[in-house]
């Protein structure tokens, strides 16, 4: 059976105003937030946006989806779980800071806001799943306990997966530090020596002890990687850079950590997709990067899968092509999708609802 997904075109992000009369109709249409209870404790999974990005989904549409929340007598907590990388969301108290200077205060968004800590063993827990990659799951412990998830995504292009949306954010964004390790870690880096400026910067800040400097160059040793991916991060000239053929067991692990999140939420999930901004690469991007579509609109549904699907289709539609295929020439994003619907995570058939 097709799942439903709601749509409203918008073709201005930076009108704010309109956005939010849209959003407010898709949420009032499309009923999205119509399973979260009087006194659910309902969390809000968004990204908050790395330092310098200018991707993400804004605050001032937050407030309209916590509005959305409270009216219920529930109560609206966003979050995200810390990065891999080094950034301003690599720890709790930077992550917060950033989201605060990106506008995520509680005055702005009338929600507090949680940033799960790494280093508490009671801000984690395993989920075992038993699947193909992941048997065990580590996720932040708030996306499992929370009464309910309202999932934020901002719809763009993604170096690893074609595209990122719905199953991206969850999948890879409620993992603890160890759970986006262990779906990263068959991606080892490609090190370009024509870009190596001999700086240093990778050997420091690579955990595993597999980059020394000869000759003014890096020199890594693949077989002690642990595909941390930090060195990436860390290198100014992209001379270390991802693997993005090995990207195809990476989508499976994020399907399968979605699934690990997703499992106990059956009737208690929603998704809004914000095909606004579209850029190139993700939020994760610690710099403003190119647009790749026009503005399309936002998507609401109960279906994961349906809404990336949906959005995807619409976003090249407004392109003419296909854009990520485009961009990312390596990657069939496409087979995130197929593979979540294999899990029973939801449909690729969908039926579109404009409002
Ligand atoms: S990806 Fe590999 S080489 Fe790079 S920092 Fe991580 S462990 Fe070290
Ligand atoms: S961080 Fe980049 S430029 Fe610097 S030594 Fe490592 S690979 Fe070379």
């Amino acid at each position: 059976m097709k799942s439903r997904v709601y749509f409203t075109a918008v073709h201005d992000a930076n009108d704010t105003l309109n956005v939010n009369k849209r959003l407010t109709t898709l949420l009032e249409k499309s009923g999205v937030l119509a399973f979260i209870l009087k006194g659910d404790k309902a969390g809000v999974k968004l990204h908050f946006g790395e330092e310098g990005n200018t991707g993400y989904v804004r605050p001032e549409h937050l407030r309209v989806i916590c509005d959305g929340i409270s009216g219920k007598g529930a109560s609206a907590l966003l979050s995200d779980a810390n990065t891999l990388y080094r950034g301003r969301r690599l720890n709790s108290k930077d992550h917060l800071a950033i989201a605060h200077e990106h506008g995520f205060t509680k005055e702005a968004v009338g929600a507090d806001i949680f940033i799960p800590d790494d280093s508490k063993k009671e801000d984690k827990i395993d989920v075992r799943i038993e699947q193909k990659n992941i048997k065990i799951a580590k996720i932040a412990r708030f996306f499992i306990e929370a009464d309910a998830l309202v999932t934020v995504s901002h719809f763009k292009g993604h170096i690893l997966t074609g595209f990122g949306g719905a199953l991206k954010n969850i999948g890879m964004g409620c993992a603890t530090r160890e759970g986006k390790l262990a779906q990263h870690c068959d991606v080892s880096p490609v090190f370009f020596a024509d870009k190596c400026l001999g700086c240093g910067e990778c050997a420091i800040v690579c955990p595993a002890g597999a980059i020394q400097i000869k000759n003014k160059k890096s020199v890594l040793d693949t077989s002690k990687c642990i595909g941390c991916a930090s060195c990436i991060a860390a290198c100014p000239t992209m001379a270390m850079f991802i693997d993005i053929e090995a990207g195809d067991k990476t989508q499976e692990k994020i399907v399968e950590y979605t699934l690990a999140v997703l499992k106990e939420k059956k009737g208690k999930a929603g998704f809004i997709n914000f095909a606004l901004r579209i850029n190139q690469e993700c939020d994760c991007w610690g710099a403003d990067n190119p647009r790749i579509a026009p503005d399309v609109g936002i998507f609401a549904s109960l279906d994961p899968v349906s809404i990336d699907k949906a959005s995807f289709d619409l976003v090249n539609k407004a392109c003419k092509k296909d854009i990520f295929q485009k961009v990312h020439p390596k990657q069939d994003g496409l087979k995130q999708l197929r593979y979540a619907e294999y899990l029973g995570l939801g449909n690729l058939d969908y039926e579109l609802i404009e409002v």
